[in-house]
């Protein structure tokens, strides 16, 4: 048998296994090279690849490698060796080469150089305080946090072109766009690196057009070897900005540089011109989602070291478990602690302050939660009319989305049983205390049960169970 064949048999199984995105990103780009007795290689695009397999599919990997070629069957995996063989690599190991930038070379119309000033150097926009080493990681982002990385290791050369990283605001899409940038300068100082946000383009573009340089403008955009583009959804509506930026990727990606993008929704939802979005869609597409409570709380920490002050475990957690939408408020949170501690003296900073500071950024911190704000949040949860979880309804999930509402109303309120058994619909404290005691056993046994609990609480301590209200 040949090893195509195998390996064809390997990944109608895989499918079988895996979803169709992972599919697509993971196993599509591998091709069989060899079949050696019972020794499958086969040929992955770049390290990261052949890590990520191991780390997450080496289960579906051997099953279906034993279905395949039996239980002797093994796996031998090659990293293309075109890739490897990337000049900038040979480049770096013969020493320092001349710092090339783009428009170095008196190109016209630059335009990040102000007219009138001379400036040696095209500023490529890069932050330094960015970079991967001050980024934590954890499941939340560690797909993009790693695709950036071997974008950054090689740049041009992955299967990531472009790399697109998506998420909600303030969850650090700027900063690995940035630390990308930081690393390839640092790694390649001969690469002419560039950020740029979509905003900054546009104006840019504008502008060229009324001085009628629009050509110049991506001729110079062109010169670049790494294009970083944060926020392209402000591309939405900019019908020539989608154009201009259409050709410019063209020529980009056809000259093997690297582009990495930022947009704050998958590329799918996107509304801009097909031809663009099914571009973007090429590489890479990698999301940043809200780091959980102990990643929150090491990404607090990490930030604290670069202050004066020390944060008490009990306040980073209590700071951290109010905070959840958004890694910028928790950045906010804590310099208003170092600015408060600093009005205060030395009063060291505790669960008091820490309040004080938290109720200017989360509007519910201590708003009381009330019967009506459960009922509410249990009701849209199990996606029912709140007036069901009164009526006399015994459909069981109705059932039991009144018996935890009772429950939640009597682990948050001060309400008696027999107020809430009226809240109910005028059931009797019996059935309440019934109600209650039954959650009790369903959370000690039932897994789904306490999972839900634990999500319902957590949107009734924000406050309202409808999403984020926190600024
Ligand atoms: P976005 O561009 O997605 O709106 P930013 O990249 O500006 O978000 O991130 C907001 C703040 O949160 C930045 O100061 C950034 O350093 C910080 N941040 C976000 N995620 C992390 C992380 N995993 N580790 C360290 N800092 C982070
Ligand atoms: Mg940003």
């Amino acid at each position: 048998m040949d090893h195509t064949l195998i390996w064809n048999n390997c990944l109608q199984n895989i499918r079988q296994s895996v979803d169709p995105q992972s599919f697509q990103t993971w196993f599509a780009p591998i091709r069989p090279v060899a079949l050696e007795s019972n020794e499958l290689t086969i040929q992955v695009p770049h390290r990261l690849f052949y890590e990520w397999l191991e780390e997450h599919y080496i289960d579906v990997l051997k099953t279906s490698l034993n279905q395949a070629l039996g239980t002797s069957g093994r796996l031998q995996y090659r990293i293309n060796p075109n890739r490897q063989d990337n000049p900038q690599a040979t480049q770096k190991k013969n020493g320092k080469s001349a710092t090339r930038v783009p428009g170095h070379q008196p190109t016209p119309g630059n335009p990040f150089v102000i007219p009138g000033v001379k400036r040696p150097k095209i500023p490529s926009n890069l932050d330094p305080r960015y970079t991967f080493d001050n980024f934590i990681e954890g499941d939340c982002n560690s797909l993009a946090r790693n695709a950036a990385k071997a974008v950054a290791d090689n740049p041009g050369n992955t299967a990531f072109n472009p790399l697109v990283i998506h998420g909600n605001v303030g969850l650090g899409k700027t900063h690995l766009l940035q630390a990308v940038g930081n690393y390839i300068s640092k790694k390649f100082p001969e690469k002419a690196v560039l950020y740029v946000s979509t905003d900054t383009f546009t104006n840019q573009l504008v502008s060229s057009i009324g001085s009628n340089t629009t050509n110049d403008l991506v001729n110079w955009y062109q010169n670049v070897d790494v294009l970083l583009v944060d926020d392209i959804q402000q591309l939405v509506k900019r019908k020539k900005t989608q154009d201009v930026f259409f050709n410019l990727f063209n020529v980009l990606r056809q000259n093997n540089k690297a582009v990495v993008m930022t947009c704050d929704r998958p590329i799918i939802e996107l509304d801009i011109e097909e031809r663009l979005r099914s571009r973007f869609q090429w590489g890479l597409s990698a999301d940043l989602s809200m780091p959980a409570l102990e990643t929150r709380m090491a990404i607090l920490n990490s930030k604290a070291l670069n202050t004066e002050v020390e944060i008490p475990a009990e306040v980073a957690e209590f700071i951290c478990f109010h905070i959840q939408h958004n890694i910028r408020q928790l950045e906010g949170v804590l310099n208003n602690l170092v600015l408060h501690q600093g009005v205060r003296g030395d009063e060291s900073i505790d669960l008091k302050l820490a309040k004080e500071v938290l109720k200017n950024f989360v509007s519910e911190i201590n708003k009381e939660v009330t019967p009506d704000v459960i009922q509410r949040t249990v009701a849209d949860y199990y996606d029912l009319e709140v007036e069901k979880l009164a009526s006399s309804t015994r459909r069981r999930h109705v059932v039991l989305a009144r018996q935890i509402s009772m429950f939640l109303v009597k682990e948050y309120t001060d309400q008696s049983l027999k107020a809430i058994g009226r809240m109910f619909g005028g059931r009797d404290h019996s059935t309440v205390l019934y109600s209650i005691k039954t959650v009790r056993d369903l959370m000690e046994t039932n897994d789904e049960i306490k999972k839900a609990l634990g999500e319902l609480e957590r949107k009734i301590r924000i406050g309202q169970g409808e999403g984020d209200h926190s600024l």
